[in-house]
């Protein structure tokens, strides 16, 4: 039995006269998505893509899953494809959803026609499979309503095709169609679930991660190559840089005040990030900042920190509360890693008691001792580049 996958937009098919060009982005990015599953072609047409096996060993469980993760993409199914023949799709419909169908107790058949030129309309396939599919499971009953198994027949173009409901998918835009962001990645809970929302709305994401060794240990960078790996089943491909953060870090503590500590590390990530996206061509920052969740995301401190570059700093998570994050971090699979015990470089140097409501002037008053802009210079020129992939 020949299967496919069909793979359905939703957002980008209203995307008018730039269409195509989405579209090109989507195809892109499934392309490489699947090619550690065997040969294949691709086909689209009525805002839905055709994924076809054309090599024996493609594995098409794991391509399943894997298109699900590809952002553009509203929905997948995994379907039987047979010609444009009422027996032929009985047959095959009875055939191919036979363990589905065997261990339910109801059903409902549904017979989508976009092919208008098929010679029965939805009703009379619906009515010609549902009466096929009773004769031939005698635990079966119709329950239009609420059934445990969909039978769903489309009768496109290209052919009649067979699956058992939608599988949801990743939804967004095509990665790579809003243009490219510099994610500030700490190892922590949050800023990995923003990297994912950014990338969702069609930004391509580099990655940048501030260390301090020694006061931060190894395990701290291989938590972030943990977490970078269960990214790329989302973005695919993720460029990590490391940043050593020591010297600044060590300035800060000699020259600032324990207060205001926090704020002039996070101004002096911005100014360093700000100089690699020149290099990395990112047009945004993108934090996991959530308003009001720690000292350092106050209204307040966020301007002290905004004021540091001219780049548009991009928060996804500005207004979630924790547990939504959490859920969000769950979901994604970037939690467990997040959850690992290694400290970043701002849990090692936080202040005891750190202002929640720092005024500008202040903080650059206070910046004004430190001499750091010479030191991030170096820094934003010297990182290290590991990149990971899907
Ligand atoms: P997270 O859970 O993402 O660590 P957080 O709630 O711990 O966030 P902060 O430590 O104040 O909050 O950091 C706020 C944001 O600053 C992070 O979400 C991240 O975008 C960025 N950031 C913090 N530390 C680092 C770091 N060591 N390297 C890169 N970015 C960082
Ligand atoms: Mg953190």
């Amino acid at each position: 039995m020949k299967e496919v996958m069909l793979a359905k937009y939703g957002e980008l098919a209203l995307k008018g006269k730039n269409k195509s060009q989405f579209e090109g982005l989507l195809l892109k990015s499934i392309r490489k998505r699947l090619l550690k599953f065997g040969d294949f072609d691709i086909k689209k047409a009525q805002s839905t893509i055709y994924v076809i096996p054309a090599s024996e060993g493609f594995d098409i469980d794991a391509a399943t899953s894997a298109l699900t993760r590809v952002f553009g993409i509203s929905s997948v199914n995994r379907a039987a494809v047979v010609e444009k023949d009422i027996n032929a799709i009985s047959k095959v419909s009875a055939e191919y959803l036979r363990d589905e169908l065997a261990s339910a107790d109801t059903f409902k058949v549904e017979a989508k026609r976009s092919d208008k030129s098929f010679y029965l309309d939805s009703m009379q396939i619906a009515s010609q499979i549902g009466s096929e599919i009773l004769s031939k499971f005698k635990n079966l009953k119709v329950d239009v309503k609420e059934p445990d198994v969909r039978v769903v027949i489309e009768i496109r173009d290209y052919g009649a095709y067979i699956h058992s409901g939608n599988i949801r998918g990743a939804g967004g835009m095509p990665q790579g169609s809003g243009g490219r962001g510099l994610v500030l990645l700490s190892g922590g809970i949050d800023s990995p679930v923003a990297l994912h929302m950014a990338a969702k709305r069609g930004l391509d994401v580099v990655a940048v991660h501030f260390m301090s060794p020694p006061y931060t240990s190894p395990m701290a960078q291989e938590k972030i190559r943990k977490i970078s790996e269960k990214l790329c089943d989302w973005v695919g491909r993720l460029p990590v840089l490391f940043v050593s953060f020591t010297e600044i870090q060590e300035r800060i503590a000699k020259y600032c005040p324990d207060n205001l500590s926090t704020v002039l590390m996070r101004r002096s990530m911005m100014r360093i990030a700000e100089k690699i996206s020149a290099k990395e061509r990112c047009g945004a920052i993108i934090t996991g900042e959530s308003l009001g969740q720690v000292a350092s995301q106050t209204l307040e401190a966020l301007i002290c920190t905004d004021d540091a570059t001219s780049l548009p700093v991009l928060r996804p998570l500005i207004c979630l509360d924790k547990s939504e994050t959490i859920l969000r971090a769950r979901q994604i699979g970037t939690f467990e890693p997040s959850i690992l015990p290694y400290e970043d470089c701002c849990t090692v140097f936080t202040p005891k008691n750190p202002k929640t409501k720092p005024n500008l002037r202040e903080v650059i008053f206070a910046e004004e001792k430190g001499n750091y802009l010479e030191i991030e210079s170096e820094v934003a020129d010297n990182y290290q580049v590991e990149i990971f992939r899907y």
